[in-house]
């Protein structure tokens, strides 16, 4: 299927049967309601100007108070509970995952085990209870050179297209792929742009569809438009990180992470669907400091009309913030299925988080984080309570520190 094509994934609705883990790790969901208001307003432009690289130029706004005055315009309309004769509103439920890499270690882990499933094993009932599982790839899948080895120190991570066998399993349904590592070749070079096209194909051929690439920009920065119940999300992904892999008017890439990019590509989504939802690969890597870029971006896009945002890249969990009007922004993830197990014996690049969301219609409704912690440098588990509790501290240590938000 090309990107911008409606795509109906009949999918039935299936009510999530919670496991005891599961349910642990609810309680400790931290709970986001969005339910306050729909997020159709009109794109405005941006109210606020890029500061000086060095210097926040604006003044700190109080704590508690909505950190980007400019959406705050957004008409808030109560919520308005359906009358018993009332069309029934159907409730539809978007789980998000951090950062994939199914290469190197994770990839060598699987093929010794025989079991392409296994790095999602243990949370497999979560993505497959979702009316849509969305991942994020931070790799390449292509068969045109050798996978690439389990090196904790070798940074090029190209993946066989037998790993889609496990994100099939898992049930993702689409896969941002606007990310730096798209065009990775493994220890081979040359590949140019196969692989980024290989990744595409073997995805689309798992029945996974690729958001953020295409042979050439116009495709790249498409939405991929799903409709679920009746209501028509539409999906686009952008990478800030490694202009190398961008595509141009003529040659396959990824959809640069650009603002005249960016906001015409969310207005244009906006106006051929109900929701547009944004993944952008964004932000400085191993830290929880959200950068200008990053704040900046959300409030653009926001403007333009998404109404939930989730960004990856960092490897560590960031901020997570509900905008005036209803909009949420979850800046970065963590990692989902990496192997960042590092010798230094740091934890943040093994927790992680997945984030479900849910619509009641078109409306979102709510958010909630299920902390992760990644087990023998390739597979997922809900995290413990403890574990979990500590995570969700630095989701929201992340967000005191973003910037144009008091401290
Ligand atoms: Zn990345």
């Amino acid at each position: 299927m090309v990107p911008g094509l409606l795509s109906p994934l009949h999918k039935s609705e299936v009510r999530l049967s919670v496991s005891a883990q599961l349910k642990i790790a609810r309680a400790l969901a931290l709970c986001l309601c969005a339910a306050c208001a729909p997020v159709h307003a009109e794109p405005k432009p941006p109210a606020i100007t890029p500061p000086p690289e060095t210097k926040p130029a604006s003044p700190a706004p109080p704590p508690s108070s909505p950190t980007i005055p400019a959406a705050a315009t957004a008409t808030a309309v109560p919520t308005v509970e359906p009358t018993p004769t009332a069309t029934a509103v159907p409730e539809i439920t978007l789980v998000f995952t951090g950062d994939i890499n199914p290469a190197r270690c994770v990839y060598t882990i699987a093929r010794d085990a025989g079991d392409m499933a296994l790095p999602y094993r243990a949370v497999g009932e979560v993505l497959q209870s979702a009316d849509l599982a969305i991942g994020s790839l931070d790799a390449s899948i292509s068969d045109v050179n050798p996978p690439s080895p389990c090196a904790e120190f070798h940074r090029n991570l190209l993946a066989p297209s037998e790993v889609v066998q496990g994100m099939q399993w898992a049930g993702f349904d689409l896969m941002a792929a606007a990310t730096n590592h798209i065009k990775d070749c493994g220890l081979g070079r040359g590949c140019v742009h196969d692989s980024l096209l290989d990744t595409i194909a073997h995805l689309r051929a798992a029945g996974i569809e690729p958001v953020g690439v295409g042979r050439n920009l116009a495709e790249a920065t498409a939405p991929v438009i799903v409709e679920v119940h009746g209501v028509r999300f539409a999906f686009l992904a952008f990478t800030a990180i490694n202009g190398e892999v961008w595509a141009t008017e003529t040659a396959p890439g990824a959809a640069p992470f650009l603002p005249e990019v960016y906001m015409d590509a969310v207005r244009r989504a906006r106006a051929q669907a109900d929701v547009v939802v944004v993944l952008p690969h964004w932000g400085r890597e191993f830290t929880g400091q959200i950068t200008w870029e990053q704040a900046l971006g959300a409030q653009r896009l926001v403007e333009a009309g998404a109404t939930l945002v989730v960004g990856n890249n960092p490897h560590h969990v960031q901020g997570v913030e509900t905008f005036p009007g209803g909009a949420v922004v979850a800046y970065a993830l963590g990692n989902f299925v990496f192997d960042q197990e590092w010798s230094d014996g740091t934890l943040y690049t093994i927790q992680g988080l997945m984030l479900r969301a849910t619509f009641r219609g078109a409306q979102l409704h709510g958010v909630e984080l299920l902390p992760v912690r990644i087990h023998d440098n390739f597979q997922p588990r809900l995290a413990g309570p403890e574990e979990a509790a500590q995570i969700l501290r630095d989701v929201e240590e992340s967000l005191r520190s973003r910037p144009g938000r008091g401290k």
